[in-house]
């Protein structure tokens, strides 16, 4: 998943597309196996087999998992079945009728690996460690071979050097290609489906639910997925043929081969509904009592399977999602409950952005859409555990202000959206209240920024710079304003001329404002004798308060003079016509401790709020 393209390399092919599904559609073609890294990987399999065969008489090596199921990745690993059946076979009659004829034929000879061992009563971690020796020993350009015997499907690996493939060989494992067989049918019954599954696969990379670990948790292994449009595995077993039936390690794993035999699918919603579709059933579904069973094609209640008497019941966790033919296998059981909550948190939220115009439209105006902001980065883990100390993230956070006041009446608020004077005058008002916000209410101090870029920050010195209230920092063009006394901000900051439609600050946060906020909030309402209301005002000074009583509270506990994060804000109004709104940008800049998504959440609700409060007030 490592070795798929950045973002930043995607974006603008994505952004070229006309709509979702032609993004999903690139996708495939992005990421998938060029001829040419199909036929390498063909030539690598038959070197093997060459190899093996001289070893293993009559053996056969099959490809499985993503370099044949039809979702393969450039790069993705090489996974092997080394079947020995027939060598099985083989062996036991060249065994037999030596004894017959007492010739020892070459097989059984002292050279032959094959008197080594007996594939009928040796055990699977020897047979492996056998494969192993073949692999560093005779096969050419082959390095790094481990045999990883303990695993729940053991295997060998290996990386073919001249190719740079990594590949797996395991000798046990004829679900993983009966699977893969299924994989296939699946695709070829409907071609919705592989941009489906790279777009969710892509997706789930970028926020860290699938692939390696990241110090977040387990991750969902990339074989966890629903397919919607597919019949149930139930539905196909009754469609297979009598050639088509098989039974594995005593799973029944029958289905048909031939996917133009079979009627196609009656669902034709588009490729950019059923995405969204997916993070929406995700999103809300209860996976405390429910298992994902794809066999039925729907989730069936937990208790089905505390209560299984036959045979063996599934290792049952926070997540359960069982495997469509080892039907006591949950192909999600590594997740811990943590994995499963952000994976359902990535769910809502993907499915909330999904219903925006932002994901349905492309943006006339250049900007990113669609597929690109759903892939974006969570750069900073969602359970705000520290970002890397000095990382600077790519993250911007948008915050949405409607042009809304209580006081008005909506014909009122309409006639106003349209009015080009009037949106500047009000870009202009909700510029100086969300400043008002950020450094009365929230105690942040902030300077202008010129031009649109935030200012390069240097690391040593960014911490400390900013400080000093009025100090002039190192680039001149930059004005501090968090005291009422700066009058050229001031200015700024009133004249509607100067509010282009747009404008950025640099920011410092000084306090963890939001944490333990309510308890204050509390603590203070219980010192006032009256209880304060909205309608003067109030909350306003009470918010205020609440940041000055937290500010207090840090500085008693002894950590105060260190900014905690530097960001910047980037105002803009948008709209134009009645849905006049300003937008928020919020990106950090600086954000040693990890701060910034804590921080962007309690401000998406915190900022809108308060901000139409200000307006409210000054209004009055
Ligand atoms: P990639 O290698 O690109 O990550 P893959 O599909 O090849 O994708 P692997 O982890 O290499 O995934 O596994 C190979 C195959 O083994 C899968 O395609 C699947 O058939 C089977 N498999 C892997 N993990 C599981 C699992 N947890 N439960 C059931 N089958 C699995
Ligand atoms: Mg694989």
């Amino acid at each position: 998943n490592s070795l798929l393209p950045s973002l930043e390399l995607l974006s603008p092919v994505l952004c070229q597309a006309n709509d979702v599904d032609e993004q999903m559609e690139k996708l495939v073609q992005l990421f998938g196996f060029s001829e040419s890294e199909e036929r390498l990987r063909e030539l690598v399999i038959s070197l093997m087999q060459e190899v093996f065969s001289e070893f293993f008489p009559e053996c056969k090596i099959i490809p499985f998992g993503s370099s044949v199921n039809s979702f393969n990745i450039h790069c993705c690993d090489l996974d092997l079945f080394l079947d020995l059946e027939h060598t099985k076979i083989f062996q036991a009659k060249s065994k037999s009728s030596n004894e017959q004829t007492g010739v020892i034929e070459d097989t059984q000879s002292e050279d032959s690996i094959l008197s080594d061992i007996d594939l009928e009563t040796a055990s699977e971690a020897e047979v492996l460690e056998l494969v192993a020796m073949v692999l560093r020993k005779c096969v050419p350009g082959v390095h790094k071979v481990q045999a990883v015997t303990t695993a729940r499907r053991p295997v060998v690996k290996f990386i073919h050097k001249d190719s740079g493939l990594h590949g797996d060989i395991s000798v046990n494992n004829r679900l993983a290609v009966r699977n893969t067989s299924f994989l296939k049918l699946c695709s070829a019954l409907d071609k919705r489906l592989r941009p489906l599954v790279y777009a969710v696969r892509y997706w789930a990379k970028q926020k860290h639910l699938a692939g390696q670990s990241s110090g977040r948790g387990p991750t969902l292994n990339n074989y966890n997925r629903e397919i919607p449009v597919i019949p149930s595995v139930n539905h196909l077993k009754e469609l297979a043929g009598e050639d088509d039936q098989c039974i594995i390690e005593g799973w029944d794993c029958s289905f048909p081969s031939d996917a133009s035999t079979l009627p196609s699918s009656k669902n034709c919603e588009s490729l950019c509904t059923l995405l969204s579709e997916f993070f929406n059933f995700y999103g809300q579904f209860d996976f405390v009592s429910s298992v994902i069973c794809l066999r039925d094609g729907k989730a069936l209640p937990v208790t089905a399977f505390l209560s299984n008497k036959e045979g063996k019941s599934p290792r049952l966790g926070p997540l359960n999602i069982l495997d469509p033919f080892e039907l006591c296998h949950n192909v999600a059981a590594n997740l811990n409950e943590r994995s499963e909550q952000r994976f359902q948190k990535q769910c809502l939220e993907a499915a909330k952005y999904c219903r925006s115009l932002q994901y349905q439209r492309k943006s006339a105006k250049g900007k990113i859409w669609g597929l690109v902001r759903l892939f974006k980065e969570d750069s900073v883990s969602a359970e705000g555990s520290p970002g890397v100390p000095g990382e600077v993230s790519q993250e911007r956070m948008v915050i949405d202000i409607p042009f809304k006041l209580a006081s008005l009446s909506e014909e009122t608020r309409k006639k106003l959206c349209n009015s080009d004077d009037f949106r500047q005058l009000w870009f202009g008002w909700v510029s100086v209240a969300v400043l008002s916000v950020l450094e009365d209410m929230l105690k942040c101090t902030y300077e202008v920024l010129d031009g649109k870029n935030p200012p390069e920050v240097n690391s040593n010195e960014s911490d400390t710079t900013a400080s000093t209230a009025g100090e002039s920092l190192n680039s001149g063009k930059r004005h501090r304003c968090s005291d009422e006394g700066s009058s050229s901000c001031k200015k700024l900051r009133f004249e509607p001329e100067n509010m282009a439609g747009n404008a950025s600050w640099y920011c410092t946060l000084w306090h963890k404002v939001w944490v333990g906020r309510r308890k204050m909030r509390r603590d203070i309402l219980r010192g006032l004798k009256a209880p304060r209301t909205d309608d003067d005002g109030g909350d306003i000074d009470l918010e205020t308060r609440v940041s000055e009583a937290v500010a207090q509270q840090e500085r008693a506990a002894g950590n105060t003079s260190e900014p905690l994060l530097n960001f910047t804000l980037h105002l803009e109004v948008v709209g134009g016509t009645e849905s006049t709104r300003t937008l928020a940008v919020i990106a950090p800049v600086q954000d040693a401790s990890g701060l910034f998504q804590d921080f962007f959440h309690f401000l998406q609700l915190f900022i809108p709020k308060m901000t139409e409060k200000v307006l409210e007030k000054k209004i009055k």
